[in-house]
């Protein structure tokens, strides 16, 4: 069996979040969150968090080298060994060259990237009705995937709440900072054979069961 080390690559609003949990359920590995990471920071007034804010507020990059060496500090924690999913990095192609220095230093190497494939048109719909918990950041959708109690995480009862940059303003730079940013990741890493395709279903409901299917495809489970 293959070790599970994944890169969740998609559009803000593609429903990377929510298959990434699902793949770690499945898979039994740990999610590798660079925007959780850095909200982490912000909530707890971190130098590194005051940084991260200034380009998160305006729907940009924060700089390879800080969001590297954090995700860096990440990969060498222990509960990391047995994989992970990393959802949000690499962003950049800087950023995948990074990490690839980074992988090799650790002796891993990447499994799959899983290219969530979503029009524009349903970006836009997608994050205007997302709502995340403000304690263990899970995602939830108002229309399409809405918790059981509105306004409170299944998981852990926290509060559920609109991130900032998910306003119609910032998504519109987001957007384009993928377009410019990340996209040509995928031919960098379609050059690697490593792209794996899947059109995101639009309710989280089946996350699991077509998590579980992608993995035995892939050779994980
Ligand atoms: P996310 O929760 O993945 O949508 O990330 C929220 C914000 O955090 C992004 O819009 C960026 O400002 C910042 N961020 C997250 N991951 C990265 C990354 N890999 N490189 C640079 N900035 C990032």
């Amino acid at each position: 069996m293959k070790k599970a080390n994944l890169i969740m690559l998609g559009a803000p609003g593609s429903g990377k979040g929510t298959r990434a949990v699902a793949l770690c359920e499945v898979l039994n590995v740990v999610q590798v969150a660079t925007g959780d990471l850095f909200r982490n920071n912000i909530k707890g007034g971190t130098e590194l968090g005051k940084l991260a804010k200034s380009y998160i507020d305006k729907g940009e990059l924060v700089p390879d080298e800080v969001t590297a060496s954090m995700v860096k500090d990440r990969l060498q924690q222990p509960d990391t060994q047995k994989g992970f999913i990393l959802d949000g990095f690499p962003r950049t192609i800087k950023q995948a060259e990074m990490l690839e220095s980074i992988l090799k230093e650790l002796g891993e190497e990447i499994t799959a990237v899983i290219f969530l494939d979503v029009p524009d048109a349903e970006i836009v719909k997608r994050i205007s009705g997302r709502v995340i918990c403000e304690k263990c950041q899970a995602p939830y959708h108002k229309e399409y995937s809405p918790s059981k109690v509105e306004g409170v995480c299944d998981k852990c009862g926290g509060k559920l709440y609109t991130r900032d940059d998910d306003k119609p303003e910032t998504v519109l730079n987001r957007l384009e900072v993928f377009r410019k940013n990340t996209f040509p990741l995928v031919e960098f890493y379609e050059k690697k054979g490593l792209i794996v395709r899947i059109p995101p279903e639009l309710s989280a409901e089946g996350a699991v069961s077509d998590m579980r299917k992608l993995s035995q495809e892939l050779g994980l489970l």
